[in-house]
């Protein structure tokens, strides 16, 4: 998937549509413990409460894809739901 890297959009601090960029944003910092060990963390009993400890064959053909689109006028950044994808990249 491709998307312009500045676009018109809606802005919710000047409640008009102006020009945004468009940042990525970077996964934050890996934890120290992996999923599993979190996970073991939590549980107490047997079982993980009807669960899936996984994604039945693996890891998801899709990520997801985290956006923060920032207004040219007011300088907010600002959030919206996040969207899945197998390939992302931005259109020049
Ligand atoms: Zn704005």
């Amino acid at each position: 998937m491709r998307i312009p890297k500045r676009f018109r959009t809606h802005c919710p601090s000047c409640k008009k549509h102006t020009e945004h960029v468009v940042e990525r944003v970077k996964k934050g910092k890996a934890s120290t413990l992996t999923r599993i060990e979190r996970q073991k963390k939590r549980q107490t009993g047997i079982g993980n409460s009807g669960k899936f400890s996984k994604v039945p064959g693996g890891d998801k053909p899709t990520k997801r894809i985290w956006l923060r689109y920032r207004c040219t006028e007011c300088n907010k950044a600002h959030q919206r739901p996040c969207f899945r994808a197998k390939k992302f990249d931005f259109a020049e």
